[in-house]
């Protein structure tokens, strides 16, 4: 591994197996010559790198903690370190994989019915078919609880009325999970597969976006959109649904954001030991400049052994989705903090897709917001903490 593509200070890759060191290595090198070389150009340009899709498919990346139907079963480590690889080219990359893998494969492999699974997971492991996740809607962010969309029961079929937005793959998907009240507003959420070709269904890409311009969000209109009865999924009701792919998810964002860290600290290290500035000295010489290269290395060490602590906690099913408040909200906060300090750290030159940093940090921002904001995982670890929910 390249040193200086990797602080890691405490060395915890020693904690790593062979294979996950392996995955590590390969993911890298495809970020370096397959991802790095387009990304600046396809989010200035506000376009996603499709033509990436089926080889981070051969690559095992897409549902790859997954076991059986075509998944790689990799370890919760291996997948933590293959979503820091992807989030170290773009946010956006990782964004892609983490909604096929955690918030559409996984549901489907936890609670789908077996003809499900054998229908959708392998050409879903191969990129053949590309899925989305449906639960934000334009008046219910943060409290997906409230939402209108629902799903009633016509005799032979579901009719779903609704709208989603802020759809992560939405034009690209050719299946969305659709996440709607059965029966009426005071019914039991339930997750739907809807094949996105079905009439009365249309994605409408959202534009002008600032943040994650490498990656397509939609907003998804459900008009009187009629599925099978076998569409629903049959394993899950309520919101535990949704909210548990969230929560495998938010274990990839923690891992994933530290590769955006390393990407913003690298880039600002090269160019403090190269920028000369009045001595003749390099920035890198400056103590106020050294003092933020300290600060930030403590910052990613603690998000790495967080991180990895977790994925302990994970692998012996001791996990509970309060501590991945703990590290989402962390991290992400960790890199948005990192990003904008290696912004300073290069001056004028900080602003431009010359360098990544910038495109971290306005994808960093939506990550801040996605997957519970900032602010609503400080509102879960207060309930943890003091019994009382402080929500409404
Ligand atoms: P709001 O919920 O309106 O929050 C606005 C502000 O109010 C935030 O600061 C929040 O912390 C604060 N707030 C809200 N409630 C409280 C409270 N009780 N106490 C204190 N503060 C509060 N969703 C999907 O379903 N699927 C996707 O694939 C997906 N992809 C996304 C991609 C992008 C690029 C973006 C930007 C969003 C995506 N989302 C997706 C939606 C995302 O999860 C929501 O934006 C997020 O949950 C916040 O909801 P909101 O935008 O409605 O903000």
């Amino acid at each position: 591994l390249r040193p200086e593509a990797m602080p890691d200070f405490f060395d915890i890759s020693r904690h790593f197996t062979p294979e996950e060191r392996a995955i590590q290595s390969t993911v890298r090198a495809f970020v370096d010559a397959r991802v790095l070389p387009v990304v600046g150009d396809h989010f200035e340009k506000g376009t996603f790198p499709t033509e990436l899709i089926s080889e981070i498919a051969n690559l095992g990346l897409l549902g790859c903690n997954l076991h059986g139907y075509g998944c790689a079963g990799l370890s919760e480590v291996g997948y933590g370190l293959a979503m820091q690889e992807l989030e170290r080219g773009d946010s956006g990359i990782r964004s892609f994989a983490s909604v096929q893998g955690s918030l559409v494969m996984y549901p489907i492999h936890a609670y789908g019915s077996e003809a499900q699974k054998e229908r959708y997971l392998p050409k879903m492991a191969k990129g053949e078919i590309i899925g989305c996740f449906g639960l934000t809607e334009p008046d219910h962010g943060s409290n997906p609880s409230g939402m209108r969309t629902t799903a009633i029961d016509d005799g032979d079929s579901w009719v779903l009325n609704g709208t989603k937005r802020w759809i992560t793959n939405g034009n690209l998907a050719q299946v969305a999970l659709v996440w709607a009240k059965v029966g009426g507003q005071d019914g039991e959420v339930r997750g739907f597969l809807v094949p996105t070709e079905t009439k009365g269904f249309e994605a409408q890409l959202i534009h002008k976006k600032m943040s994650l311009r490498a990656s397509v969000t939609s907003e998804l209109i459900l008009e009187d959109v009629r599925i099978p009865k076998d569409a629903i999924l049959p394993g899950v009701k309520g919101m535990k649904g949704p909210l548990s792919c969230l929560t495998s998810a938010r274990f990839g964002i923690a891992w994933g954001v530290i590769g955006a860290m390393r990407a913003c600290f690298d880039s600002a290290l090269d160019y403090a030991k190269h920028r000369v500035q009045f001595s003749g000295k390099p920035i890198a010489a400056h103590q106020l400049v050294q003092a933020k290269f300290a600060e930030m290395l403590t910052q990613i060490t603690s998000s790495q052994l967080m991180a990895l602590e977790v994925a302990r906690l994970k692998e012996e099913k001791k996990l509970r989705p309060q501590h991945v408040s703990m590290i989402k909200r962390n991290n992400v906060r960790a890199a948005l903090e990192i990003a904008r300090t290696c912004r300073d750290i290069l001056g004028g030159n900080g602003i431009t897709l010359e360098y990544p940093v910038m495109r971290h940090l306005c994808n960093l921002e939506t990550v801040y917001t996605y997957e519970g904001t900032h602010d609503i995982h400080t509102l879960i670890l207060g309930q943890d903490v003091t019994g009382i929910a402080a929500y409404d």
